[in-house]
C-alpha cells in the first residue's frame, strides 16, 4: 500500500523559488474596525490590539487620523494610541490622510514607529475617496513623507485600487509603478499594493509584481495588499510570493472593506494567510492558536460571524 502520510512530506517541487519567511502587517484595528458601523469601545480595541501585539505579529496598524466627522469609528485615534501597550519589538503604524492628521499624530510621537499614507492610483476612486486629483494628493504626501522623515518616522505609501478600480476598469500598471517611484523618491521605504475591491487574479497579479521588480528601486519593500471581495485573496497571495513578494497586509477575521464604493469586503484574514504560509512551510513567526483567540475574541466583540475561514475550522492537524 501507498503510504499517504508519506507522500504528503513530499515538499513541492518549486519549493526553493518561494520565499522561506514572510513579513505580515496585522491592518485590522484599522482598515477592519473603520468599516464597522456600531463603535467599538476604546478599551476594547487597546485590549484586542494588546493581545495582537503578542501573537508574534512584528507590524501592527493600530488606527487613522482621520476626520472624526468623516469615520467616527476611528475618532478615539489619540486615546487608542495612548493607551495600547506593545512590545518594544512591534512596530507600531497609524493610517495618515494629510498633514493635519500627521500633526495630530506626532502628539503621540513616542507611540509611533511608522506611517501609512495612501492614494487610488485610479483619478475616480481618489476624488471620491479623498475629494483630491491624483497629483493632488502626491504633492501632499509628498510633504507628509518629508514631514514624517524628519520625525524619524519609517514611511509607507499604500497605493489603493492597484489592480483595478471599481469606477474606471482597467488600471494601466504603468501609472501604478510611476506612483510607486514618486512615494519612493519622498522618502517612502515601502510601497503596499492594494486590491481595494477584490480585482485582481493571480495571473494579473504575478504579472504586476514582476514588472514591479524589475522597473522600482530594488531597496524599496514591496507589500501586497488584497481583499477577499470575490474569494481570490489566497491564490493571489500565492501569485505574489512566486513574483519575490515576501512582504503583506491583511486582517485578523477577515475585517475590513473600503468607505466607496460600498460593499467593498474585507482584507484577506491573517489566520488564513499564517495559516496558508505555515503549510507551505514558509515562516511568518507567529502563533497562529494566539491569532485564532484574537480573531474569536473580535468576533464576539463585534456580535457576528466573521469570514475568516480558520477561525471555523480551527488550524490544520496532521495527527
Ligand atoms: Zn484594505
Amino acid at each position: 500500500m501507498v503510504s499517504v502520510s508519506g507522500m504528503s512530506a513530499q515538499p513541492p517541487a518549486d519549493r526553493a523559488a518561494l520565499p522561506k519567511s514572510v513579513r505580515i502587517r496585522e491592518v485590522g484595528p484599522r482598515d477592519g474596525f473603520q468599516n464597522e458601523p456600531e463603535i467599538i469601545p476604546t478599551e476594547r480595541k487597546v485590549e484586542l490590539i494588546n493581545a495582537l501585539a503578542r501573537t508574534g505579529l512584528r507590524r501592527i496598524e493600530v488606527t487613522s487620523f482621520v476626520r472624526a466627522d468623516v469615520i467616527p469609528q476611528l475618532a478615539d485615534a489619540a486615546e487608542v494610541l495612548a493607551r495600547i501597550d506593545v512590545p518594544e519589538h512591534v512596530s507600531v503604524s497609524v493610517l495618515i490622510p494629510n498633514e493635519r492628521g500627521l500633526e495630530a499624530a506626532l502628539e503621540q510621537r513616542a507611540k509611533i514607529d511608522e506611517v501609512n499614507v495612501f492614494l487610488s492610483a485610479s483619478e475616480t476612486h481618489n476624488k471620491k475617496n479623498v475629494n483630491r486629483t491624483i497629483a493632488q494628493s502626491l504633492a501632499a504626501l509628498e510633504r507628509v513623507l518629508a514631514r514624517a522623515r524628519e520625525e524619524g518616522l519609517r514611511c509607507e505609501g499604500v497605493i489603493s485600487t492597484s489592480f483595478g478600480c471599481p469606477y474606471e476598469g482597467h488600471v494601466p500598471s504603468e501609472r501604478v509603478l510611476e506612483i510607486a517611484a514618486r512615494l519612493s523618491a519622498a522618502g517612502a521605504e515601502e510601497v503596499g499594493f492594494g486590491d481595494t475591491t477584490g480585482m485582481a487574479n493571480p495571473r494579473g497579479v504575478r504579472t504586476f509584481f514582476e514588472q514591479a521588480r524589475s522597473t522600482l528601486p530594488r531597496e524599496l519593500e514591496l507589500t501586497a495588499h488584497f481583499h477577499n471581495t470575490r474569494g481570490a485573496g489566497l491564490a493571489n497571495v500565492l501569485a505574489a510570493l512566486e513574483a519575490g513578494i515576501e512582504s503583506f497586509e491583511s486582517s485578523f477575521g477577515e475585517l475590513g472593506g473600503c468607505p466607496v464604493p460600498p460593499g467593498a469586503t474585507g482584507n484577506i484574514a491573517t489566520e488564513d494567510l499564517v495559516s496558508m504560509l505555515h503549510e507551505m512551510g514558509i515562516d511568518t513567526g507567529i502563533d497562529l492558536p494566539a491569532l485564532l483567540a484574537c480573531a474569536r475574541a473580535v468576533q464576539e466583540a463585534l456580535g457576528r460571524p466573521l469570514g475568516s475561514h480558520t477561525l471555523v475550522a480551527g488550524p490544520v492537524s496532521w495527527d
